[in-house]
C-alpha cells in the first residue's frame, strides 16, 4: 500500500530549491542528478516533478506526459552508458526505500557485480 506523500522529504525540498543539486537533466516534467553518496562512479538519480511516493505511486497516478518524459530522460542518461548500467527503484521498508520521492537510480561506470547477496 502507498504511503501518503510528504512534502517535506528531502527531493521534494531538492525540486523546490530550497537544497541544492548537481542537476545532469532537466524536462518540464522530470529531473535527473548526482547520489550524494555514490555507490559507483556513475551514480545518478531520476525523479519526477510530480509528488509521487513510490514507483506503484507514479505507475498508477500519473499522467501519460509525465511517465513517457521521465523514462524518456531516464533512457537519455543510460544511452550515455556504454559498457552497461543498473536501474534500481526501491520501495517502502523491505525494499530499502530511505526518501519517500519515487526515485530511479542509474549506476554503472564499473562491473556492478550480482543483482542481490542472497
Ligand atoms: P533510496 O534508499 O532508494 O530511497 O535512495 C535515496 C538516495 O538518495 C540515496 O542513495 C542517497 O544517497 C540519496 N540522497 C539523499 N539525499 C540526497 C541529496 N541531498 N542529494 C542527492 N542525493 C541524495
Amino acid at each position: 500500500m502507498t504511503m501518503t506523500y510528504d512534502p517535506e522529504n528531502i527531493f521534494a525540498r531538492i525540486l523546490r530549491g530550497d537544497i541544492p543539486n548537481k542537476t545532469v537533466a532537466e524536462t518540464a516534467h522530470t529531473l535527473a542528478f548526482h547520489d550524494i553518496a555514490p555507490h559507483a562512479p556513475h551514480h545518478v538519480l531520476v525523479i519526477p516533478k510530480g509528488p509521487y511516493v513510490d514507483f506503484a505511486d507514479f505507475a498508477a497516478h500519473a499522467s501519460v506526459e509525465e511517465i513517457t518524459d521521465f523514462h524518456r530522460t531516464a533512457a537519455q542518461i543510460c544511452e550515455g552508458l556504454g559498457e552497461g548500467y543498473r536501474t534500481i527503484s526501491n520501495s517502502g521498508g523491505h525494499g530499502g526505500q530511505e526518501v519517500p520521492h519515487y526515485h530511479l537510480h542509474i549506476l554503472g561506470g564499473r562491473p556492478l557485480g550480482p543483482m542481490l547477496t542472497r
